[in-house]
């Protein structure tokens, strides 16, 4: 098999910075869609890739392509555990590889890859994310998941846990083929009919992977977009032909520029901003990342202040939450004034510090207690 590929990494026409990245060379293809802010969604996805195409020449041959996707998941969960403006980093990865008759396939998170073959698109690929998730289990429309705001929400990243499970399949391929990798830049942007459409009718790749991003700013170009389209042909060759490029080497390289000085401090807030943008416009995050790092003090059911990990607001069906510690305190023993806030629930970015504000809460409730029984006395 012979394989002719078009590829193209872009900003959009919103976003500040480019955090996907690809690959392609020989017969392995990746798109990575990085997320954590500017410096570490580009780490993130750039990592994905790099070590992806560094594991490949080490270890060769057919069903290894989960060890090149793992690898990479530990690469960035190292990277972002030994440097705090890291912390939180995470990118989706989609890998191809060609191997004679059978397209491999490893995929993690919201990135796609779809095959064209007789006139017809397939996706290749379900999305790990919360909206395909509500769709599979039958509580939301898949018409609905399209455009539903928390569409970008993913549910499995790289980087995010010590070890990642990854989604494998095969499909055969033969000459007349064409697989198309992309981030969700394209594919939350534009429908499968109009990637079909460019698919179709654009008979060179890289033609095809241009027009793509071109149909994907059009619609908007919320999200950067990066596609990798690869054709199918028949000859002795393995050795692909059209556009090389490296991990290192995007199509905009403007879209790299990004602020080297992000401190802590600073990814902290960026954090903050993600808890709420994740629910409130969809921004990109992963949900996992923030429920495992975030607390909160709020109500139980039956009234009593409870510490949770993860966060007080909801996405219908699905909490994002977990009991941690459930004091002796009531919420009707406090102050009045706070009810409100401990049942919107307090958010902390430690468990140390939500146990501080419980025992700052039974402080209260004491001082209130005794003001009460003292009927005013106190002051
Ligand atoms: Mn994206």
């Amino acid at each position: 098999m012979r394989l002719v590929v078009g590829a193209k990494s872009d900003i959009g026409r919103q976003r500040e910075g480019n955090e996907d990245a690809f690959l392609a060379e020989d017969s392995l293809f990746a798109v990575a869609d990085g997320m954590g802010g500017h410096l570490a969604g580009d780490v993130a996805s750039t990592t994905a890739v790099e070590v992806i195409s560094a594991k490949a020449r080490e270890v060769q041959g057919p069903g290894q392509i989960g060890d090149l996707v793992r690898a990479a998941n530990e690469a960035i969960y190292t990277k972002a555990q030994d440097d705090p403006t890291l912390r939180g980093m995470g990118t989706t990865c989609t890998v191809l590889m060609v191997d004679g008759q059978k397209a491999r396939i490893a995929h993690v998170g919201d990135s796609r890859a779809y095959m064209l073959s007789d006139g017809r698109l397939k996706q290749l690929t379900e999305d790990h994310t919360l909206v395909s998730r509500m769709v599979s289990e039958g509580r939301l429309r898949p018409e609905e998941a399209a455009h539903h705001p928390q569409r970008s929400i993913i549910t499995r990243a790289l980087g995010v846990e010590a070890d990642v499970e990854v989604d494998l399949s095969s499909v055969d391929v033969a000459a007349g083929d064409r697989l198309l990798l992309c981030s969700d830049g394209l594919s939350s942007m534009v429908n499968e009919a109009a990637i079909g459409e460019v698919l179709k009718t654009e008979r060179d790749p890289q033609r095809a992977a241009d027009r793509l991003v071109e149909i994907a700013n059009e619609a908007g170009g919320d999200d950067n977009i990066t596609v990798v389209v690869v054709d199918v042909s028949n000859g002795e060759s393995s050795q692909r032909e059209g556009a090389r490029s490296s991990p290192r080497e995007r199509t905009d390289p403007a879209g790299r520029a990004k602020p080297a000085h992000a401190t802590a401090w600073r990814r902290k807030v960026l954090i903050a901003v993600a808890i709420v943008s994740v629910l409130v416009a969809g921004t990109y995050a992963v949900l996992l990342y923030v429920v495992n790092n975030s607390w909160f003090v709020g109500a139980s059911d039956e009234g009593i202040v409870t510490i949770y990990q993860g966060i007080p607001e909801e996405v219908p069906g699905l909490s994002l939450k977990r009991e941690r510690e459930r004091t002796d305190l009531r919420v009707a023993e406090l102050p009045t004034f706070l009810h409100d806030d401990v049942e919107a629930g307090i958010k902390f970015d430690s468990l140390t510090a939500a146990e501080r504000a419980v025992a700052d809460l039974e402080q209260r409730a004491m001082d209130f207690r005794e003001e009460s029984a003292g009927g005013g006395g106190k002051g």
